[in-house]
């Protein structure tokens, strides 16, 4: 047998589990993101993984000046301690059009030139809007001018088992349609970045809301088509207020405050299923019971009520 030796470098062991928190700076870190980003950083440190901070900032119109500083000092008053640099996804476009061109290299994605409102007029409903007739998946129709790029998606049952929510299934095509990789007003489009930067970064596992849930099966599907793994997903309740609806911006949930960054985080545990020892007060002592007891069977997967 021959000995190695000691200058050989040694292979590079990818890690076991990398998670990450992805907020969009539409709006500032509300009760429902913070549960999200509790949630995603308690399951990653009681699984020995890293976890990461990603900036979601694709959307300029829907963007809040500001957001994207306010976010991360409200983090880390919270005490969240990340991996690595924050990844800005307005940096990263050189990503996302070398995976537009190798789908479209490919034939799976093609141009679309239609408007919202033929859509409208020729579309049914789908599980998230219109599904798309696919009129111009032939070939763009005469005389008429690509606006976006979509998807190719196939019918079929596509489904995955959650960590939390179970088995969840769609029929893209029946269910979604060709969908949207980069939108007729140039931006890209959520599933492409998310799917390109998730991958990028070697994450594992995707512990977020369960809104995005609806999302998945359409990410699972540009997966397999740019050829990379499919992490494990956990789809964390959403909470909901007094009328059912999810806690964002648009239902106008305040925003957290770092000055109350103890109750907030102890609520976040709360409702995440978790009882935290009433004798810890403050923020490190909440952290530090949270990182020995986290339980992930213990977080229900409904929706939470917000009193
Ligand atoms: N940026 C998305 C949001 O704030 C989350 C994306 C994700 O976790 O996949 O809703």
């Amino acid at each position: 047998m021959t000995a190695v030796a000691d200058s050989t470098p040694l292979p590079a062991l990818a890690p076991l589990y990398r998670g990450r928190f992805a907020p969009s700076p539409t709006g500032l870190l509300h009760a429902g993101s913070l549960a999200t980003a509790v949630g995603s950083y308690l399951e990653a440190h009681s699984r020995g993984g890293e976890w990461l901070v990603r900036i979601e900032d694709l959307d300029p119109p829907r963007e809040q000046p500001g957001a994207s500083v306010h976010i991360l000092a409200t983090l880390e008053a919270f005490g969240f301690e990340w991996d690595g640099e924050v990844v800005y996804q307005s940096r990263r476009h050189a990503l996302y059009r070398e995976a537009l061109q190798a789908l479209a290299e490919r034939g799976l994605a093609y141009l679309c030139a239609c408007t919202r409102r033929e859509i409208a007029l020729a579309a049914r409903p789908g599980v998230d809007g219109p599904v798309y007739p696919g009129t111009c998946r032939p070939g763009l129709p005469a005389g008429r001018e690509g606006r976006a790029w979509r998807l190719k998606v196939e019918p079929g049952e596509l489904g995955f088992v959650d960590r939390l929510q179970g088995y969840y299934a769609q029929d893209l095509a029946r269910d979604v349609g060709d969908f949207v990789l980069l939108r007729a007003d140039g931006f890209w489009a959520y599933q492409l970045a998310v799917v390109v930067d998730d991958a990028e970064q070697g994450i594992t596992d995707i512990v977020r809301g369960a809104d995005l849930l609806v999302s998945t099966p359409r990410q699972i599907w540009l997966q397999r088509c740019l050829d990379v793994v499919t992490p494990d997903y956990c789809h964390l309740p959403v909470l909901v207020n007094a009328a059912g609806e999810k806690l964002s911006k648009q239902t106008l949930a305040p925003a957290i405050e770092p000055a109350s960054a103890a109750a907030e985080l102890r609520l976040a545990l709360v409702r995440l299923g978790q009882a935290p020892d009433p004798a810890c007060q403050s923020v490190a002592e909440l952290w530090q019971w949270a990182r020995a007891n986290w339980r992930l069977d213990r977080v229900t997967p409904a929706p939470v009520p917000v009193v």
